[in-house]
């Protein structure tokens, strides 16, 4: 029987396992995935907006050579933690399901193999973050397999025409990476003008590429309908078909509640967030916390690492105020 479960293995379900060990409470974690599975999957050449010492954990130093890490420093700072720390992890086991039973959680999982696996916990803390759930698009053809949800790497698309859907960062991070490779690219973007979101020191960047004609901008534009070959545009009743052979829907993510509601956690209406008390992150079932980017709703993008990161603390202070 376990003490305490953990679900998901990015920085908040680390940050509360580490939280835990200082507290004397050997977690264990259980992540569909690797260590910092979300992390591992961004873009490959990424750089995070943070600075390293906002994205620390478990109070160990995150120590990087420039000014803003990369996804590599990242990957290698999350499993040095989990390593130094001795966190018990199983990796590549998905949890199936959570459910109640007297005072305990039954866990469900399916390791590598597919195998069955069932443990007991006083505690369960969710932690499944928000990556593996991006935006779908609303447009015709958008279940074709050359519309991609997320981006990785620019050089499978040199030489191709590509469209790309949004107008944040991941977005203009793409947009800029794929120009860069050789890709003739056009951002269709639903807002007006540039977002205010794109970060300051790299709109003059985007602003100048967009400029100079190396990068097509379509603002106040939508896609209608994407074909095998083309896209069909609407720019304010204007109607206009593009060559296209990719298309990146770089539109955000939403938490997936599923899991949470299937165990009976509240969804409210009003925030889209799940119901949990904000004085220490438990759910409306009692032992049952949330840490990091599941607790957010509609506003997604309110939680991340340097903040989300703050919830373990607090959920482990509860914890141990309860442990027998
Ligand atoms: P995640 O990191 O998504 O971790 C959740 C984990 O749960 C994953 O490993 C997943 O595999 C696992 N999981 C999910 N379901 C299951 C299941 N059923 N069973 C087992 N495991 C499961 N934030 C910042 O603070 N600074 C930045 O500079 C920054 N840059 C970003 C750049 C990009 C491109 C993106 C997309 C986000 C960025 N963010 C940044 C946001 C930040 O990465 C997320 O907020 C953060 O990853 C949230 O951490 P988390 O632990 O809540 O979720
Ligand atoms: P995001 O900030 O949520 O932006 C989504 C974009 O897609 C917005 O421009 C939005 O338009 C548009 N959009 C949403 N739904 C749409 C729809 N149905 N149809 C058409 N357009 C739609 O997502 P993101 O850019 O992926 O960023 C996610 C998080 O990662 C943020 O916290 C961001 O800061 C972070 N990030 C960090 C880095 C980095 O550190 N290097 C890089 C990329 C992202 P509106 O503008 O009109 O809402």
């Amino acid at each position: 029987m376990e003490e305490v479960i953990i679900v998901g293995a990015g920085p908040c379900g680390l940050s509360a396992a580490a939280e835990l060990k200082k507290r004397n409470i050997d977690p264990l974690i259980i992540e569909k995935g690797c260590v910092v599975n979300s992390i591992y999957n961004y873009p490959t050449f990424m750089q995070f907006f943070s600075t390293p010492e906002l994205l620390e954990i478990g109070e160990v130093p995150f120590v990087i050579t420039g000014d803003k890490p990369t996804r590599q420093e990242a990957l290698v700072y999350y499993r040095t933690v989990a390593q130094r720390k001795k966190l018990r992890i199983h990796t590549y086991e998905a949890v199936q399901s959570v459910y109640r039973q007297g005072e305990l959680f039954r866990v469900e999982t399916t390791d590598r193999s597919g195998r069955t696996k069932r443990y007991q916990a006083k505690f369960v803390i969710i932690a499944t973050g928000y990556f593996d759930n991006p935006n779908v698009l609303d447009a015709a053809g958008a279940e074709l397999p050359k519309v991609i949800g997320q981006y990785k790497d620019a050089h499978p698309y040199s030489g191709t025409k590509v469209a790309v859907v949004g107008g944040n960062n991941s977005a203009v991070d793409a947009a800029m990476d794929l120009e860069k490779a050789g890709a003739d690219v056009t951002v269709i973007y639903r807002g007006n003008g540039y977002s205010p979101k794109i970060k300051p020191w790299v709109l003059p960047l985007f602003e100048s590429l967009v400029n100079k004609g190396r990068i097509k901008m379509h603002a106040q534009t939508v896609i209608e309908e994407i074909r095998e070959d083309s896209i069909l545009i609407n720019t304010k009743g204007e109607r206009q078909e593009l060559e296209n052979d990719y298309v990146f829907t770089l539109i955000g993510y939403r938490p997936d509640h599923r899991m949470l509601k299937q165990i009976g956690v509240g969804v409210r209406e009003d925030t889209g967030a799940p119901v949990f008390d904000e004085a220490t992150y438990e759910t409306n079932l009692h032992n049952l916390f949330i840490a990091g980017v599941i607790a957010a709703g509609k506003d997604a993008n309110s939680i991340f690492i340097e903040n989300g990161k703050l919830h373990g603390a607090v959920i482990a202070e509860e914890i141990v105020s309860r442990a027998t």
